[in-house]
Protein backbone atom coordinates (compact mmCIF):
# COMPACT_ATOMS: atom_id res chain seq x y z
CA UNK A 1 0.00 0.00 0.00
CA UNK A 2 1.29 3.48 0.38
CA UNK A 3 1.85 5.46 -2.98
CA UNK A 4 4.32 4.75 -5.87
CA UNK A 5 5.42 8.94 -5.97
CA UNK A 6 7.31 8.13 -8.81
CA UNK A 7 4.46 7.18 -11.06
CA UNK A 8 2.84 9.97 -9.39
CA UNK A 9 4.99 12.95 -10.04
CA UNK A 10 4.27 13.99 -13.74
CA UNK A 11 0.59 13.26 -13.05
CA UNK A 12 -1.21 16.79 -14.41
CA UNK A 13 -3.55 18.39 -12.34
CA UNK A 14 -6.10 20.38 -13.84
CA UNK A 15 -8.24 23.01 -11.58
CA UNK A 16 -10.71 25.78 -12.62
CA UNK A 17 -12.50 28.27 -10.99
CA UNK A 18 -12.12 31.73 -9.54
CA UNK A 19 -9.29 32.78 -7.52
CA UNK A 20 -7.47 29.53 -7.00
CA UNK A 21 -5.35 29.46 -4.05
CA UNK A 22 -1.92 28.35 -5.52
CA UNK A 23 -0.47 24.47 -4.88
CA UNK A 24 1.91 23.50 -2.40
CA UNK A 25 5.19 21.51 -2.57
CA UNK A 26 5.22 20.42 1.08
CA UNK A 27 2.49 20.02 3.62
CA UNK A 28 5.01 22.80 5.52
CA UNK A 29 4.19 25.09 3.03
CA UNK A 30 0.53 25.23 4.75
CA UNK A 31 0.11 26.34 8.54
CA UNK A 32 -1.80 22.95 9.23
CA UNK A 33 -1.02 23.59 12.95
CA UNK A 34 1.31 21.86 15.35
CA UNK A 35 -0.90 18.83 16.51
CA UNK A 36 -1.59 17.50 12.73
CA UNK A 37 2.29 18.58 11.30
CA UNK A 38 3.05 15.94 13.89
CA UNK A 39 0.78 13.67 12.82
CA UNK A 40 1.51 13.80 9.41
CA UNK A 41 4.69 12.89 10.49
CA UNK A 42 4.40 10.21 12.62
CA UNK A 43 2.20 8.47 9.88
CA UNK A 44 5.33 9.09 7.21
CA UNK A 45 3.72 11.07 4.86
CA UNK A 46 6.75 12.77 3.36
CA UNK A 47 5.58 14.88 0.92
CA UNK A 48 2.03 15.91 -0.13
CA UNK A 49 0.66 13.62 -3.42
CA UNK A 50 -0.55 15.82 -6.57
CA UNK A 51 -4.17 15.92 -5.33
CA UNK A 52 -3.16 16.63 -1.95
CA UNK A 53 -0.76 20.01 -3.00
CA UNK A 54 -3.59 21.36 -4.53
CA UNK A 55 -6.84 20.34 -2.48
CA UNK A 56 -5.39 21.06 0.55
CA UNK A 57 -4.73 24.68 0.15
CA UNK A 58 -8.04 25.65 -1.36
CA UNK A 59 -9.67 23.68 1.19
CA UNK A 60 -7.87 25.11 3.88
CA UNK A 61 -8.80 28.77 2.76
CA UNK A 62 -12.26 27.29 3.03
CA UNK A 63 -13.13 26.98 -0.29
CA UNK A 64 -16.07 24.79 -1.89
CA UNK A 65 -14.18 21.80 -3.69
CA UNK A 66 -15.01 19.31 -7.03
CA UNK A 67 -11.67 16.48 -6.84
CA UNK A 68 -11.69 13.80 -9.57
CA UNK A 69 -8.81 11.47 -9.02
CA UNK A 70 -8.53 8.02 -9.12
CA UNK A 71 -8.10 5.03 -6.12
CA UNK A 72 -5.28 5.89 -4.33
CA UNK A 73 -4.27 9.09 -4.87
CA UNK A 74 -4.59 10.36 -1.78
CA UNK A 75 -7.85 11.82 -1.19
CA UNK A 76 -8.95 10.70 2.54
CA UNK A 77 -5.89 13.21 3.76
CA UNK A 78 -6.78 15.76 0.53
CA UNK A 79 -10.26 16.27 2.65
CA UNK A 80 -9.44 15.18 6.28
CA UNK A 81 -6.22 17.86 6.67
CA UNK A 82 -8.35 20.88 6.11
CA UNK A 83 -11.45 19.51 8.31
CA UNK A 84 -8.96 18.95 11.11
CA UNK A 85 -7.22 22.09 10.40
CA UNK A 86 -10.55 24.03 10.49
CA UNK A 87 -11.88 22.66 13.73
CA UNK A 88 -8.22 23.23 15.66
CA UNK A 89 -8.74 26.61 14.18
CA UNK A 90 -12.02 27.58 15.29
CA UNK A 91 -14.58 25.53 16.07
CA UNK A 92 -13.60 22.93 18.66
CA UNK A 93 -15.21 23.25 22.09
CA UNK A 94 -17.19 26.26 21.53
CA UNK A 95 -20.23 23.65 22.62
CA UNK A 96 -20.38 20.63 23.81
CA UNK A 97 -20.70 18.29 20.85
CA UNK A 98 -23.45 15.89 22.69
CA UNK A 99 -26.40 17.59 24.28
CA UNK A 100 -29.45 16.10 25.87
CA UNK A 101 -33.09 16.73 24.69
CA UNK A 102 -36.05 15.07 26.30
CA UNK A 103 -33.81 12.55 28.09
CA UNK A 104 -32.22 11.51 24.66
CA UNK A 105 -28.50 12.09 24.14
CA UNK A 106 -28.29 14.49 20.53
CA UNK A 107 -24.88 14.29 18.88
CA UNK A 108 -24.08 16.87 17.09
CA UNK A 109 -20.34 16.94 15.28
CA UNK A 110 -18.55 20.02 13.62
CA UNK A 111 -17.84 17.53 10.57
CA UNK A 112 -19.54 14.68 8.41
CA UNK A 113 -17.37 12.93 6.13
CA UNK A 114 -20.27 10.73 3.88
CA UNK A 115 -19.06 7.65 2.20
CA UNK A 116 -20.47 4.21 0.59
CA UNK A 117 -19.87 1.48 2.12
CA UNK A 118 -18.83 0.38 5.88
CA UNK A 119 -15.18 -1.08 4.69
CA UNK A 120 -14.89 2.55 3.42
CA UNK A 121 -16.02 4.49 5.89
CA UNK A 122 -13.62 2.68 8.79
CA UNK A 123 -10.83 3.16 6.56
CA UNK A 124 -11.66 6.72 6.63
CA UNK A 125 -12.23 6.50 10.12
CA UNK A 126 -8.86 4.58 11.08
CA UNK A 127 -7.41 7.32 8.80
CA UNK A 128 -9.10 10.29 10.14
CA UNK A 129 -7.97 9.04 13.52
CA UNK A 130 -4.65 8.91 13.32
CA UNK A 131 -4.74 12.51 11.74
CA UNK A 132 -6.67 13.32 14.85
CA UNK A 133 -4.38 11.64 17.47
CA UNK A 134 -4.26 13.90 20.06
CA UNK A 135 -5.68 17.11 18.77
CA UNK A 136 -8.82 16.52 21.02
CA UNK A 137 -10.89 15.88 18.04
CA UNK A 138 -13.41 12.92 18.36
CA UNK A 139 -13.86 10.69 15.72
CA UNK A 140 -16.74 8.45 15.55
CA UNK A 141 -17.34 6.07 12.57
CA UNK A 142 -21.44 4.85 12.10
CA UNK A 143 -22.77 2.49 9.01
CA UNK A 144 -25.57 0.16 8.27
CA UNK A 145 -25.44 -3.84 9.24
CA UNK A 146 -24.34 -3.41 12.45
CA UNK A 147 -26.19 -2.68 15.91
CA UNK A 148 -27.12 0.62 15.96
CA UNK A 149 -26.95 0.47 19.82
CA UNK A 150 -23.26 0.36 19.92
CA UNK A 151 -22.72 3.15 17.61
CA UNK A 152 -25.24 5.88 19.63
CA UNK A 153 -23.04 4.89 22.57
CA UNK A 154 -19.98 5.72 20.66
CA UNK A 155 -21.58 8.74 19.64
CA UNK A 156 -22.81 10.06 23.01
CA UNK A 157 -18.60 10.14 24.60
CA UNK A 158 -18.33 13.01 22.09
CA UNK A 159 -17.89 13.79 18.27
CA UNK A 160 -16.78 15.98 16.47
CA UNK A 161 -16.19 14.40 12.95
CA UNK A 162 -18.53 11.88 12.06
CA UNK A 163 -17.69 9.77 9.14
CA UNK A 164 -21.20 7.65 7.68
CA UNK A 165 -23.19 6.25 5.21
CA UNK A 166 -25.70 7.58 3.92
CA UNK A 167 -28.78 5.45 4.85
CA UNK A 168 -27.93 4.77 9.11
CA UNK A 169 -27.11 8.64 9.32
CA UNK A 170 -30.65 8.89 7.69
CA UNK A 171 -31.75 6.61 10.68
CA UNK A 172 -29.81 8.46 13.05
CA UNK A 173 -31.31 11.44 12.08
CA UNK A 174 -34.75 10.45 11.86
CA UNK A 175 -34.50 9.08 15.40
CA UNK A 176 -33.14 12.48 16.69
CA UNK A 177 -30.09 11.16 17.88
CA UNK A 178 -28.13 13.33 15.55
CA UNK A 179 -28.52 16.67 14.30
CA UNK A 180 -26.75 18.34 11.63
CA UNK A 181 -26.77 21.97 12.50
CA UNK A 182 -23.96 22.50 13.21
CA UNK A 183 -21.93 21.11 10.64
CA UNK A 184 -19.31 23.03 9.29
CA UNK A 185 -17.41 21.09 6.90
CA UNK A 186 -18.63 18.21 4.85
CA UNK A 187 -17.23 15.83 2.36
CA UNK A 188 -18.84 13.66 0.10
CA UNK A 189 -16.04 10.71 -0.32
CA UNK A 190 -16.58 8.59 -3.71
CA UNK A 191 -19.85 10.24 -4.65
CA UNK A 192 -19.80 8.40 -7.64
CA UNK A 193 -20.40 5.01 -6.06
CA UNK A 194 -22.93 6.62 -3.42
CA UNK A 195 -24.81 7.56 -6.81
CA UNK A 196 -24.43 3.90 -8.14
CA UNK A 197 -25.79 2.28 -5.23
CA UNK A 198 -28.59 4.69 -4.65
CA UNK A 199 -28.06 6.94 -2.11
CA UNK A 200 -29.06 10.12 -3.74
CA UNK A 201 -32.28 10.90 -1.92
CA UNK A 202 -30.69 9.65 1.05
CA UNK A 203 -27.78 12.13 0.67
CA UNK A 204 -30.22 14.94 -0.67
CA UNK A 205 -32.10 14.43 2.80
CA UNK A 206 -28.56 14.61 4.44
CA UNK A 207 -28.03 17.68 2.85
CA UNK A 208 -31.23 19.48 3.18
CA UNK A 209 -30.77 19.13 7.10
CA UNK A 210 -28.05 20.66 7.02
CA UNK A 211 -29.15 23.77 5.24
CA UNK A 212 -31.79 24.32 7.66
CA UNK A 213 -32.17 26.78 9.40
CA UNK A 214 -29.43 28.96 6.96
CA UNK A 215 -27.72 27.56 3.91
CA UNK A 216 -24.35 28.89 3.32
CA UNK A 217 -22.51 28.36 6.81
CA UNK A 218 -21.16 24.87 5.53
CA UNK A 219 -17.76 24.45 3.53
CA UNK A 220 -18.32 21.47 1.00
CA UNK A 221 -15.85 19.32 -0.91
CA UNK A 222 -17.03 16.43 -3.19
CA UNK A 223 -14.99 13.51 -4.19
CA UNK A 224 -14.90 11.22 -7.31
CA UNK A 225 -13.22 9.04 -9.45
CA UNK A 226 -15.52 9.91 -12.35
CA UNK A 227 -17.32 12.65 -13.61
CA UNK A 228 -20.79 11.92 -15.08
CA UNK A 229 -23.51 14.12 -15.42
CA UNK A 230 -25.58 12.85 -12.13
CA UNK A 231 -22.30 14.21 -10.30
CA UNK A 232 -21.88 17.50 -12.31
CA UNK A 233 -25.58 17.90 -10.75
CA UNK A 234 -24.64 16.90 -7.42
CA UNK A 235 -21.75 19.58 -7.43
CA UNK A 236 -23.81 22.74 -8.94
CA UNK A 237 -26.66 22.28 -6.28
CA UNK A 238 -24.81 21.45 -2.95
CA UNK A 239 -21.25 23.47 -3.83
CA UNK A 240 -21.22 27.31 -4.07
CA UNK A 241 -18.63 28.89 -6.49
CA UNK A 242 -16.09 25.67 -6.15
CA UNK A 243 -12.79 24.86 -7.79
CA UNK A 244 -12.81 21.94 -9.62
CA UNK A 245 -9.74 19.27 -9.83
CA UNK A 246 -9.15 16.52 -11.50
CA UNK A 247 -5.91 14.53 -11.52
CA UNK A 248 -4.76 12.28 -14.39
CA UNK A 249 -7.48 10.93 -16.86
CA UNK A 250 -11.04 11.73 -15.02
CA UNK A 251 -13.30 8.98 -16.82
CA UNK A 252 -17.31 10.66 -17.53
P1 LIG B 1 -7.79 7.46 -2.26
O1 LIG B 1 -8.84 7.81 -1.26
O2 LIG B 1 -7.53 8.53 -3.24
O3 LIG B 1 -8.06 6.14 -2.91
P2 LIG B 1 -6.13 7.15 0.08
O4 LIG B 1 -6.41 8.45 0.72
O5 LIG B 1 -6.87 5.96 0.61
O6 LIG B 1 -6.41 7.27 -1.49
O7 LIG B 1 -4.56 6.91 0.10
C1 LIG B 1 -3.99 5.73 -0.38
C2 LIG B 1 -2.81 5.31 0.51
O8 LIG B 1 -1.74 6.24 0.43
C3 LIG B 1 -3.17 5.23 1.99
O9 LIG B 1 -2.54 4.09 2.53
C4 LIG B 1 -2.57 6.50 2.58
O10 LIG B 1 -2.25 6.37 3.94
C5 LIG B 1 -1.36 6.70 1.71
N1 LIG B 1 -0.99 8.14 1.55
C6 LIG B 1 -1.84 9.17 1.31
N2 LIG B 1 -1.18 10.32 1.21
C7 LIG B 1 0.13 10.05 1.39
C8 LIG B 1 1.32 10.85 1.41
N3 LIG B 1 1.28 12.15 1.21
N4 LIG B 1 2.49 10.21 1.64
C9 LIG B 1 2.52 8.87 1.82
N5 LIG B 1 1.45 8.05 1.83
C10 LIG B 1 0.25 8.64 1.61
MG1 LIG C 1 -10.64 6.99 -0.84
Amino acid sequence: VGINFNAYEDIPVEASGENIPPPVNTFADIDLGEGLNENIKRCKFVKPTPIQRHAIPIAVAGRDLMACAQTGSGKTAAFCFPIICGILRGHLSHTKSVSMHRGAPVAYPLALILSPTRELSCQIHEEAKKFAYKTGIKVVVVYGGAPISHQFHNMERGVDILVATPGRLVDMIERARVSLRKIKYLALDEADRMLDMGFEPQIRKIVEQMDMPAPGTRQTMLLSATFPDEIQRLASDFLSNYIFLSVGRVGS
